[in-house]
């Protein structure tokens, strides 16, 4: 069910691997790089992880990651590598064009390379794959490494760093457990990673109480002067611009989450942020509820973007009014009613 044979059969007489993660790194993208890659070099193969830019500040508190590269300080180093390899794995994300920055154009280059793609995002392109673990309802990309690993017979090549990993991107892809496919499944896979030393609390801590003191009052700023209610009060947005960005000493990653909070209020089941960076305007949606919109549908309707029917992301090239009103457009048509 998960192509472990397949997979099996493609690592045969490999020697040179590439993980690719995507694009702003999250708990899923690192922790499934660390896990795959550390069961990979325990079977002995040259392994290359690598994510396109660096990934948030608590993520860099997992055991195993100063084994990830990141492409946009060591392009020199890690070009060489890409082009040497003999297989890439794509790790949580599908679309080699818009989710892995300039690292596409190497790894498309590469066409000695085998891609096998590990993931659970929407509208796979399966064709530019020569293997794929694509499951659109497991919650996480981490839960399908798991999942290959159990099948091969191989979960006693777990150790306690992998487990760790595995768990926090588990526990970030579901906003701590709290939406996606949260199936009986997962809480025994859970279950295997805390008997294997992934130690719930210290994670948990490791993951959501390392905020700095800037981060908790763009929080504040974003609660009390940003967050507008629309739609009879049933959708909720955030416009956040550079200037605001730069008041609050913004690092990456400060901005992660803060879609989420307008959810917490009874009516509102759709959020949105709007994110002045540099080059574009960096957009997440979130909806929730029995009689959720498909974000995902939306993002791509009405934005370029993607993702999955209750989180969904976008980048919009405009001003950030005008991303803005095309959201409000947006609702408009929906009708949300109470
Ligand atoms: P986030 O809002 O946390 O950046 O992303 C939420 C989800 O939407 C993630 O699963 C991510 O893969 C997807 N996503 C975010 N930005 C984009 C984008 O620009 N294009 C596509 N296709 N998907 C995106
Ligand atoms: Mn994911």
């Amino acid at each position: 069910m998960y192509n472990s044979e397949k997979i099996k059969n493609i690592l045969y007489s490999k020697k040179n691997i590439v993980l690719l993660g995507h694009i702003n790194p999250d708990g899923d993208a690192v922790g499934a790089l660390i896990a795959f890659g550390g069961y990979l070099r325990g079977l002995s193969y040259n392994v290359t992880l690598i994510t396109p830019n660096e990934a948030p500040h608590f993520l860099r508190k997992l055991k195993d990651f100063h084994t990830i590269s990141d492409f946009s300080k060591n392009e020199a180093l890690l070009i060489p590598k890409i082009e040497k390899a003999d297989l890439i794995f794509c790790l949580d994300f599908n679309e080699l064009d818009t989710r892995i920055g300039d690292v596409a154009m190497y790894a498309l280059k590469n066409v000695k390379a085998q891609k096998v793609l590990i993931d659970h995002h929407q509208n796979p392109p399966l064709d530019l794959y020569d293997a794929a673990v694509s499951d659109t309802n497991a919650s996480s990309t981490c839960y399908l490494v798991f999942k290959i690993l159990e099948e091969l017979g191989e979960l006693d090549r777990i150790t306690q760093e992998m487990a760790e990993a595995i768990y926090v991107g588990m526990m970030t892809d579901t906003g701590n457990f709290s939406y996606g496919n949260l199936t009986p499944d997962l809480f025994r896979v859970l279950s295997v990673l805390v008997e294997k030393g992934a130690n719930p609390v210290a994670l948990n801590s490791m993951v959501f109480n390392t905020q700095t003191e800037s981060r908790m009052r763009l929080m504040g700023y974003v609660l009390y002067e940003k967050m507008e209610v629309t739609a009879n009060g049933n959708a909720a947005y955030i416009a956040l611009s550079a200037g605001e960005l730069r008041r609050f000493n913004y690092k990456s990653g400060d901005t992660e989450g803060l879609v989420n909070l307008p959810l917490s209020i009874a009516d509102v089941t759709l959020s949105a942020i709007f994110i002045e960076m540099p080059d574009c305007i960096k957009i997440s949606l979130r909806s929730r509820g029995a009689d959720a919109v498909d974000v995902n549908l939306f993002a791509r309707h009405y934005f370029v973007g993607g993702g999955h029917k209750n989180a969904a992301g976008a980048k919009f090239f405009g001003t950030l009014e005008d991303a803005v009103k095309q959201f409000e457009k947006g609702i408009d048509e929906l009708k949300l009613e109470k």
